[in-house]
């Protein structure tokens, strides 16, 4: 299914999509660092360099169940050993083992002074008198040392790291139940239009569900920031002026709808009264016209973006434009999504002058890729189906099948 090449003549002023978002990762201000609990802080940046309280693991301990022996018993087997006691995890050994001796030890269990080994039980007849050892073991065999994974002092994570799970039980293993981290951004959403009705509501002829308003919220949870949803705000400069005023408590704004030419107007002027905007026609398809600006609340600049309200438009320029100023506001260097190539299973046509993004079904294992069906800005189900947007570029009007094109990964859903 060709992308259609029919609507949009070029524009007087086209502003290409790597400078305006240049612009606006340049404009957004870096949010600060908050304390948090442990646990509200996964893919949040570290606001602070962490060092290890103690060695990880704190004690020399078992990692199998069996005997904690010496090792020069053990060399060669069959051999007896008196068994002098057990030790089980959280508990401590109340002696040494000595040469010809034996201790039963569980996982993660402190070794003993003397041993230096730790036979498996499947290794022996598992006797609690004396103990026959059935396989010979080597010296060390199944031993934790301390401070194997932490050392005391060490700095374990710096400020600036993402933190994952993985990140996250570091922390917990060192005893932090509360980091700086960079505050995750609250970010107030909102849609415009008269024809919008909420999702409680009965319909009137020439209304349609708000729907940008539930993409949006998500789009901005699944960016690691917090979705504060605002209304419907009716096409008139009171209600937006309103809207704006309550909003700006936030750390960015995000509305949809009434950015094209024509309704513009009524942002236009409140944003001018209230702060600084710019309405960019950006060389975009979709979503050609965007607003960036900012609302001042006192010494505080809240970036405001206004999206398009065609769903897709509104979705893509989200993904493109939206998405990577929320991550730079947490503090991440890397906003992009992962890239790579892939081969077109079908043409596909494009205005010369627009950069296209595609929705595509991306095959990594054939290298190919392809469209989702039709393309309209405004068939949703088309960003449904993608696992990739297709990054078609300026000055080129038409891609063969079998061209390499770049593919930006975008979620993965599940294969359907
Ligand atoms: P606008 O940018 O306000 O001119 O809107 C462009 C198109 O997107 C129109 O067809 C609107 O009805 C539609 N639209 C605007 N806002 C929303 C919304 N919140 N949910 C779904 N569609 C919308
Ligand atoms: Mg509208």
């Amino acid at each position: 299914m060709p992308v259609s090449a029919t609507s949009a003549k070029p524009a007087p002023k086209l502003m290409s999509a790597d400078d305006a978002l240049a612009r606006i990762l340049a404009g957004v201000p870096a949010l600060p660092t908050v304390e948090a609990p442990l646990l509200d802080a996964l893919g949040l940046v570290l606001g602070e360099d962490i060092v290890a309280d103690r060695d990880v693991p704190p004690f020399r301990n078992s990692a199998m169940d069996g005997y904690a022996v010496q090792g020069d018993d053990v060399a060669a087997a069959p051999v007896e050993l008196r068994v002098v006691g057990e030790v089980a995890a959280g508990a401590f050994p109340d002696r040494a083992v000595g040469a010809g001796e034996a201790m039963r030890i569980m996982t993660g269990a402190p070794i003993p002074d003397g041993a230096d080994t730790v036979v498996r039980v499947e290794d022996t007849d598992n006797a609690s008198d004396v103990v026959t050892i059935t396989a010979a073991t080597p010296k060390g065999m199944a031993t934790r040392q301390a401070g194997e994974d932490l050392r005391k002092g060490e700095t374990i994570l710096t400020k600036g790291t993402v933190l994952r799970a993985a990140e996250i039980g570091l922390l917990a293993s060192v005893g932090r139940a509360r980091i700086r981290v960079r505050k995750r951004p609250r970010v107030a959403v909102f849609s415009t239009g008269d024809e919008i009705v909420d999702l409680d509501l009965p319909m009137d002829r020439g209304q349609i569900r708000d729907s940008n308003r539930y993409t949006l919220a998500s789009a901005i949870r699944a960016a690691g920031a917090e979705p504060w949803v605002r209304g419907i705000v009716r096409d008139s400069p009171d209600a937006l002026r309103a809207a704006i005023r309550e909003a700006v408590a936030a750390d960015a704004i995000v509305t949809s709808g009434g950015v094209s030419v024509g309704d513009h107007d009524h942002l236009k002027p409140v944003l001018s009264e209230l702060g600084t905007i710019d309405f960019w026609a950006i060389a975009i398809r979709p979503g050609r016209p965007l607003a960036f600006g900012e609302v001042k609340d006192g010494e505080r600049r809240v970036p405001i973006f206004g999206l398009p309200g065609n769903t897709v438009s509104a979705l893509v320029t989200f993904e493109i434009f939206v998405r990577p100023a929320l991550l730079r506001m947490q503090g991440r260097q890397n906003v992009a999504r992962p890239r790579t190539k892939a081969r077109l299973t079908e043409p596909v046509d494009k205005p010369d002058f627009l950069r296209v993004f595609a929705r595509g079904i991306h095959d990594p294992e054939a290298g190919a890729v392809r469209l989702t069906g039709p393309q309209g800005s405004g068939i949703l189900r088309s960003m449904s189906l993608a696992n990739c947007l297709i990054d078609l570029p300026v000055g080129a009007s038409r891609f063969e099948k079998g061209e390499e094109v770049d593919v930006i990964l975008t979620e993965q859903p599940e294969p359907r």
